[in-house]
């Protein structure tokens, strides 16, 4: 009988404990991956002694890990590397049963069953519950949806429906040491409400992983998670200070693409009256949709997360990204009228980019007030079209290096110049200056937010001028 499950989420670099981590792992903001935590939830069903382990947060304990009797691995492409070391180590030195799921292992799974025993494919949130049960009975794995190798030929199990009734509050307690930092260290306390986005970018992983159609949770499940997740962040620093109002990050990839649903979660947030700052992600579309974005403000939310990734239409072209230069600016502009903040997310590598491309994103940030930035060269995970159309200019397979870094042969400037491009808009996004004026100017939310943006963005220029030198020898 199964009577021990560790889960854990790897991460690159690994937690190390250091003065410089209080809004920073190194190079990631302290947030834990909510979907594994999800699965870890759902996996506690089944068996009591069940914990999950996000390297994001803390180290691993590893004499508790390897008693497990299942060790699950949940990865996306910059932490697979990570993942496989894991994977490796714990099958060297413990009997555990170690499988792997996420999204890189999902859409990669023949190169991820090498490392581990079994690889749930897509959403694992009832596969897990079908995969215990399976090692409580006979050990035989005869339902769709898993990958393993069967002397050295891998085999799939079939192609397994996506969860329908995604209704599941995480439940924190689960995450090892995360109540320790959460509020204190964390800016964004998070929510995933909603699976799937009826676009199709061709960068885009999340629509080969989750779909293009759109599963929703019903309102109340996620009202009372947001309660609980508001709840459970909210806590005094050392007693003294007032409670710490950090944002509700709904992390849902295109929150509004059921328009009716979104409304509805929208009334019954202000039906309950509920009060804290929120987040959430959306195309530049909702920046027209007077209605919904009057209701966002009265909601409570602070901003929306624009997937801006391009400012030339030809761009927005080759990535299949239905928008236009034009429209991206009015939507910001509309939205910004309704009293909400714009962040942006950019992409640095389109073929049309040469230099100047950084400059051209950071001037533009700046001119446009946007609150704050990710911006990534392009990136490629293993099954998108824009991967399957650049896999002949990859520069390399390292996927610990795939986390913002230059890794193709741009067409119009080489790799070197793209990473110097994306140096040097964070470090003029992220200036000392524009630190010390957020100080001054902003309101108290976004002093805290660019602080720690500052520190964290500062961390990952730091991380891509270390890779310039190697970028320089291929370019050359
Ligand atoms: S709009 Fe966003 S989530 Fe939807 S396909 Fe494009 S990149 Fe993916």
């Amino acid at each position: 009988m199964i009577r021990k499950i560790r889960f854990i989420e790897p991460s690159n670099p690994p937690y190390r404990r250091a003065l410089r981590n209080f809004f920073t792992n190194g190079k990631f903001i302290r947030n834990p991956s909510v979907g594994t935590l999800m699965v870890t939830t759902i996996a506690q069903r089944l068996v009591e002694d069940t914990l999950m382990y996000s390297e994001s947060i803390s180290e691993i304990v590893w004499d508790d890990v390897l008693d497990a009797d299942i060790v699950f691995i949940g990865i996306f492409t910059f932490n697979a590397q990570r993942g496989y070391e894991l994977a490796q180590y714990i099958k060297k030195n413990s009997s555990a049963v170690v499988v792997m799921g996420g999204m890189h292992a999902s859409l990669n799974y023949p190169e991820a069953v090498r490392y581990c025993d079994y690889i749930l494919l897509g959403e694992a949130d009832e596969s897990v519950l079908d995969f215990i049960n399976s090692l409580n009975q006979n050990g035989d794995i005869d339902f769709p949806g898993v990958a393993y190798l069967n002397n050295s030929e891998i085999v799939h199990t079939g192609e397994r429906t996506p969860p329908q009734n995604i209704d599941c509050i995480p439940n924190y307690d689960l995450l090892y040491n995360y109540k320790k930092m959460a509020s204190y260290n964390t800016v964004w306390a998070q929510v995933h409400a909603s699976r799937g986005c009826p676009y199709f970018c061709d960068y885009c992983a999340i629509i080969r992983h989750l779909g293009r159609g759109i599963r929703t949770r019903s309102v109340d499940n996620v009202i009372k998670d947001i309660e609980q997740t508001i709840a459970y962040h909210d806590r005094r620093f050392l007693g003294i200070v007032p409670r710490a109002n950090k944002i509700v990050w709904l992390t849902d990839d295109n929150f509004f693409a059921d328009r009716k649903w979104a409304i509805a979660v929208l009334n019954a947030i202000i039906d309950r009256n509920i009060k804290a700052p929120f987040s959430t992600q959306a195309r530049y579309e909702i920046g027209f949709d007077d209605e919904m974005l009057v209701l966002l403000k009265k909601a409570g939310f602070v901003e929306i997360v624009f997937g801006i990734e391009f400012l030339e239409n030809e761009s927005f072209d080759q990535f299949n990204k239905r928008c236009s230069y034009k429209e991206v600016v009015k939507a910001i502009r509309n939205t910004q009228a309704h009293g909400l903040e714009v962040r942006g997310l950019f992409i640095l590598g389109a073929d049309n980019h040469t230099v100047g491309a950084g400059r051209k994103i950071a001037d533009f940030v700046i001119e446009h007030n946007i609150k704050g930035v990710l911006i990534q060269s392009m990136y490629f995970t293993p099954s998108t079209p824009a991967y399957d159309a650049n896999k002949h200019r990859l520069i390399h397979e390292d996927w610990k290096k795939y986390d913002g870094n230059v890794v193709h042969y741009p067409s119009s400037i080489s790799p070197y110049e793209l990473q110097k491009e994306l140096i040097f808009a964070l470090g003029k996004i992220y200036s000392f200056r524009r630190l010390l004026r957020a100080l001054v100017v902003e309101k108290w939310l976004y002093k805290l937010i660019f602080t720690g943006e500052y520190f964290w963005q500062n961390s990952m220029r730091a991380n891509y001028k270390r890779e310039l030198s190697y970028l320089k020898q291929i370019s050359d």
